[in-house]
């Protein structure tokens, strides 16, 4: 069985979407990574930090899953990480009210001895220091590193971004991170630049219109299933990431024709995530309803064209 290491954040979140509101609910970039991940075979561990006041329930719900949490640091005395966003009426863009970094300010992760060797390691969002501080903690070189990232990032620990960017071999990146990042405006030619910052693989993240993956010329493109009833979008990058992370880490091929399966795993994946307030769809998650839309994506992109 393949081995996959997350590092991210374990958080609460408070989401506004016009469907409705929450209180401070189980939300953070390695949980909903870990919750697409166990969906396949494959032995995995999450790096994270949290607070006193994190429910212990919440930490189970992962354990539930099969994801080892040894690497999942409790402050007592400190606050977990809070991160509260509100939609706009058409679901593709949000402002984020509040980002409160508590107990991830001094946060130094610890990778469990028996993920040291892990086959791939997803580094989810968060600082930069931290992504890099997993990496060192290697003791074989990992047959693929994959990084997520957003903009709070750029804006506030670029030059250590860009350090991180440098050592993996694909980032997955949403297109206004990308343009962000490049200050290029069409996404072929901010996929070139990102290129040439180190990663070999780049995987371009549109929300409802799908996600790109590039690798040098080569472009495969998969749509979004188009759904009825898009409820809450937060989660759908890492939802996304941690299918793609985890199908790859079960196969154990890293070849780009096989990325094009990791990148329908991910999108499949993410649109359950969106169908309910944040994890709510991932927990109730089964193969079944997994493999009937695999078969939906199928159907939206396959035609016969003799040529
Ligand atoms: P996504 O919708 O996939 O971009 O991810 C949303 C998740 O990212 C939420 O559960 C947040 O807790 C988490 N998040 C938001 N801002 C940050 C940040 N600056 N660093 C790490 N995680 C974050």
């Amino acid at each position: 069985m393949g081995k996959l290491v997350i590092v991210g954040t374990v958080a609460f979140d408070a989401i506004e979407t016009p469907f409705g509101k929450t209180d401070k609910i189980l939300g953070g970039a390695a949980t909903y990574i870990g919750l697409s991940a166990a969906n396949f075979n494959v032995d995995t561990a999450a790096v994270s930090v949290v607070g006193g006041d994190f429910p212990q329930e919440y930490l189970d719900l992962l354990k539930d899953r099969d994801i080892n949490i040894e690497g999942v640091e409790i402050v007592k005395d400190g606050k977990t990480f809070f991160w509260s966003g509100k939609y706009h009426n058409d679901m593709n863009s949000r402002d984020t009210l509040a980002t409160e970094l508590n107990v991830l300010a001094d946060f130094n992760p610890i990778v469990p001895d028996n993920y040291k060797d892990s086959d791939v390691v997803m580094l989810g969002n968060l600082h930069p220091i931290v992504q890099i501080g997993v990496l060192d903690q290697m003791t074989k070189k990992p047959k693929l590193v994959v990084l997520d990232t957003m903009n709070f990032w750029m804006d506030t620990a670029l030059d250590q971004l860009h350090e991180v960017i440098k050592r993996v071999d694909v980032i997955t990146i949403n297109d206004e991170e990308a343009r962000q990042l490049t200050e290029e405006y069409s996404l072929v030619v901010a996929a070139r630049k990102i290129h040439e910052m180190g990663p070999k693989y780049v995987v371009i993240k549109k929300g409802e219109h799908g996600a790109l993956l590039f690798h040098n010329d080569n472009v495969f493109y998969a749509p979004a299933l188009p759904l009825e009833e898009v409820f809450d979008p937060t989660g759908a990058g890492d939802t996304f990431a941690g299918g793609f992370a985890g199908y790859l880490a079960s196969t154990g091929d890293v070849s780009f024709e096989n990325m094009k399966n990791a990148v329908i795993y991910g999108s499949t994946l993410a649109s359950f995530c969106v169908e309910k307030f944040g994890t709510e769809r991932m927990l109730t998650l089964t193969e079944d309803e997994v493999n009937k839309r695999l078969q939906q994506f199928k159907n939206l992109t396959q035609f016969e064209i003799e040529l």
